[in-house]
């Protein structure tokens, strides 16, 4: 199974990193045909404005969003969790995403009380010891459809919980970059929980 990480921004070489360590092959993607020949995607973490407008700009944008709603394992962290929503709350003006999970994601949520930050999170699917979660300029989760799982919640300053991982179907967003801990379990779980079941049939 061949994996490919969206390489228009972000930290692409971390993402591939992880999933090499988990004996997976996999690449960094740019082109239409490279897209078209990858069986699974990851979208970095970075600036998700950034990364639509250059989706756009490459023409890669619909082919992108049409192969995550027809189905393709997609794994998106921080800006690309937000690019996964089918909504987003405080998007810069014409703010575009693929879409594919039905939630909406608050972009940059948790900077209006602290810009970045790490914490140890359960994460539904994963054995102990906890993960150790990095949040930069991170979203969350405001709320979710029926279909979207929630696999781990932070609480806020306020106390108050929010989603930072989820799953629908074949996709799975979380809010923090599991790719810059060393630790690959979350991209494990990817490989193992999404691709690897779609191979068997
Ligand atoms: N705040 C960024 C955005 O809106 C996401 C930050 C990140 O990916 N670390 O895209």
């Amino acid at each position: 199974m061949k994996i490919g990480v969206l390489a228009l921004q972000g930290d692409v070489r971390e993402h591939i990193q992880s999933l090499s360590d988990c004996g997976v092959d996999a690449l960094a993607v740019k082109t239409i045909s490279e897209i078209q020949s990858i069986s699974a995607l990851v979208i970095p973490g970075g600036e998700s404005t950034t990364i639509a407008k250059l989706a756009r700009s490459f023409d890669l944008f619909d082919l992108i969003s049409d192969r995550i709603k027809s189905g393709m394992p997609t794994y998106g962290s921080c800006a690309g969790m937000i690019l996964l929503a089918n909504n987003i709350k405080d998007a810069i003006e014409g703010q575009e995403s693929f879409g594919g999970i039905d939630m909406v994601v608050r972009r940059n949520a948790f900077g209006r009380q602290i810009d970045s930050f790490e914490t140890d999170i359960k994460f539904k699917g994963i054995t102990e010891p906890k993960i150790r979660a990095v949040f930069i300029r991170a979203p969350w989760v405001e709320s979710v459809g029926s279909e979207v799982e929630v696999l781990a919640e932070v609480t806020d300053p306020d106390g108050v919980n929010h989603p930072v991982a989820v799953r629908q179907g074949n996709l799975l967003a979380t809010s923090f970059h599991p790719e810059l801990t060393g630790d690959n379990r979350v991209h494990r779980y990817f490989v193992e929980n999404i691709c690897n079941q779609l191979a068997t049939f």
